[in-house]
């Protein structure tokens, strides 16, 4: 009989942004794991997607053309609205507005589709609806959305980890994993080059977002493919006559502006001018890398020249910083843009899991889906 393989834990996940924070606090308190490793390859938790983007709550809204999302998304915001209260903010008035030309949906159809997902929507007032040009917007609609404050989310993060008794591994990076009697053996090195090590055990997550098909193994790559985007989310100081607002201009190549209280700013992003390069995943390309190499010229100008056709008054805004950062996404979701959890596992890596979290509300997803598998522990 072969011998079984001393564990150095009941489970590791790789990558501490929101998706592996979560999980790791997961299994260490929901699911009696004592022995839960999480490895990061930052200096700190959440410092990259789950730091660098647009921080809205998704209550439905924005998914016309994605049931689906649309409808998770109203069934896990309440949940998330509850476990994460303190980093949810909730103290300004959403804004969505219809555009006439170019739209993939008219008023009239996003009215119907926020009553088929029971969304409530008002028609703004004319003290609102009189910021935008009305040659350019058909209607603007107050609806229910929030964003949330991550560095928050990462305090409450390191509590609970802490608390859990989850062991941080900062500064290290997964480079493999190699298959072991009913186990899997993570290979990684620190950031510096200066250790390489490798520890074992029973289950093993990936929740590398951009990083997911870096991690080489006999389970070779996700089996759906997977599409980068280098992206340029625009701090902004609002005018005046914007502030205590969050717009958001649909469906199609306009955009949003959105409260971003880590840094007691806004956003604006833009879905023609966010988005600097995209690429299909490939091995030969490292989204890191690719970011590392980008000149980052910031395109504000021409997303605050595109904004002001429709809501003159932003042309007041005062640029303040642009984050950029890697927005991965799933291809089967171009044409409608749905943002479904990817969770795989390979038959090559019994106990290896991958986990992509399309959006921050949908880890409630990846917890039920947790919730229906059985785990061995050692004892
Ligand atoms: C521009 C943009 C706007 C967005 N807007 C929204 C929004 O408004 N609302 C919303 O809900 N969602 C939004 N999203 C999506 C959301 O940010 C992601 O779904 C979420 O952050 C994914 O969390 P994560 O933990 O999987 O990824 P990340 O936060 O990226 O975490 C992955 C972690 O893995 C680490 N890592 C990578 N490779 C390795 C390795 N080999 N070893 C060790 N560590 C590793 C990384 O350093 C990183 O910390 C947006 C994303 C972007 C980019």
């Amino acid at each position: 009989m072969p011998e079984t393989m001393p564990l150095d834990a009941d489970a590791i996940v790789i990558g501490g942004g929101f998706y592996g924070a979560v999980v790791a606090s997961y299994l260490a308190s929901e699911r009696g794991m004592a022995r839960v490793i999480l490895i990061e390859r930052e200096s700190r938790l959440m410092q990259r997607a789950s730091f660098s983007n647009q921080a809205r709550v998704h209550n439905g809204y924005h998914y016309p053309r994605s049931f689906t999302t649309a409808y998770r998304s109203r069934v896990n915001l309440p949940r998330f609205m509850r476990e994460w209260d303190s980093a949810v903010h909730s103290d300004f008035l959403k804004v969505y507005a219809i555009a006439r030309r170019n739209s993939k949906v008219t008023a009239a159809q996003f009215v119907r589709f926020c009553r088929t997902i029971d969304a409530p929507l008002e028609l703004a007032p004319a003290s609102l609806a009189k910021l935008f040009n009305p040659h350019l917007i058909e209607r603007a609609f107050i609806a229910q959305e929030y964003s949330f404050d991550s560095e928050r989310l990462r305090q409450l993060l390191e509590t609970r980890l802490a608390r859990a008794g989850v062991h941080l591994s900062m500064g290290h990076e997964a480079t493999a994993v190699q298959r072991e009697i009913d186990a899997v053996r993570v290979c990684m090195r620190s950031v510096d080059g200066r250790t390489t090590t490798s520890m074992v055990a029973g289950h093993v997550f990936n929740c590398t977002y951009a990083g997911l098909n870096l991690i080489s193994g006999p389970h070779g790559h996700s089996h759906a493919s997977l599409k980068h985007e280098i992206t340029e989310m625009v701090l902004i100081k609002l005018p005046p006559a914007l502030e205590g607002l969050g717009i958001t201009v649909m469906d199609g190549p306009f955009f949003s502006v959105m409260p971003f209280p880590a840094r007691r700013s806004s956003t604006l992003s833009h879905v023609r001018y966010t988005p600097h390069t995209a690429w299909i995943d490939t091995p030969a390309r490292n989204p890191y890398a690719e970011l590392e190499s980008q000149a980052r010229s910031s395109r504000f100008n021409y997303m605050l020249r595109d904004a002001a056709r429709y809501l003159p008054s932003i042309s007041k805004a005062v640029y303040q910083q642009s984050l950029f950062e890697i927005k991965t996404v799933l291809v089967k979701n171009e044409g409608d843009d749905g943002r479904p959890i990817l969770f795989e596992s390979y038959p090559q890596l019994p106990g290896y899991s991958t986990i992509l979290g399309g959006k921050i509300d949908n880890i409630y997803d990846v917890i039920g889906h947790l919730d229906m598998i059985s785990f061995h522990t050692s004892p």
